[in-house]
């Protein structure tokens, strides 16, 4: 087969313990995951329970890779997330079958256009331009469920220039990781290949250019950026 114009590569992510790559098909992200977050943003988690949106799979950015300070925005902001990768497809997946789609876990970062989501928000436009920039998703290598068990506690940290700005438990996720693959498989049939951003716990703020960044998640392996 020949293409018109260069064949697009295949986003992918590296894989704890092996050569072999984790190949990417979406990225889907859980809003308002975390209470103290939720409180954060100025809503309230009792009246409006997590939701989703979604960044191309090729906003990826392989950890350790230099980030540029992306356009349009004066307020980029860091968001810790855990983040799952589905090995296997599925439509309205029961919450008990869930962790058997689940291939393996790893840490991601929720880069975001803090400044545009919130003129999105006021004007009731969509978030894409807010969430879905190029480089908006950092990611770390996969560690496979096969080998570490599934997540469901566990520390998740995040530190600018050496300085703790987020830290919590994975067990304060409002929705766990069992339930977020069930409810989205209502709204979307998953494929072998999706990412989910489980969403962020607080602490939530900006970062400049030149910041190091260095997030992790108990058992997995630690994500280091660099904003340029
Ligand atoms: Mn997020």
């Amino acid at each position: 087969m020949t293409f018109v114009i260069p064949l697009v590569p295949q986003p992918t992510v590296e894989v704890m313990g092996t050569d072999a790559r984790f190949p990417v098909h979406r990225i889907y992200c859980v809003g308002r995951n975390y209470a103290k977050h939720a409180r954060e943003m100025g809503m309230d988690p009792d009246r409006e329970p997590p939701f989703f949106f979604a960044k191309p799979a090729d906003a990826l950015v392989a950890n350790g890779t230099p980030v540029p300070y992306p356009s349009r925005t004066a307020n980029l902001h860091h968001e810790i997330e855990l983040v799952v990768a589905v090995g296997a497809g599925g439509r309205d997946i029961p919450v008990a079958n869930a962790p058997a789609h689940v291939f393996g876990y790893a840490v991601g970062l929720d880069l975001t256009r803090r400044d545009q989501q919130f003129a999105a928000r006021e004007q009731g436009r969509p978030w894409d331009v807010a969430k879905g920039f190029d480089h908006s998703a950092p990611v770390s290598a996969i560690r496979p469920a096969a080998e570490m068990g599934h997540l469901e506690q566990g520390a998740i940290w995040l530190e600018v220039n050496g300085e703790q700005r987020q830290r919590a438990n994975l067990c304060e996720m409002i929705w766990s990781v069992p339930e977020i693959v069930a409810e989205l498989s209502t709204y979307f049939e998953l494929r072998a290949g999706d990412l989910i951003f489980t969403g962020t716990p607080e602490g939530v703020g900006p970062v400049q250019r030149g910041d190091s960044l260095v997030g992790g998640i108990d058992g997995l392996e630690t994500l280091r950026i660099t904003i340029v």
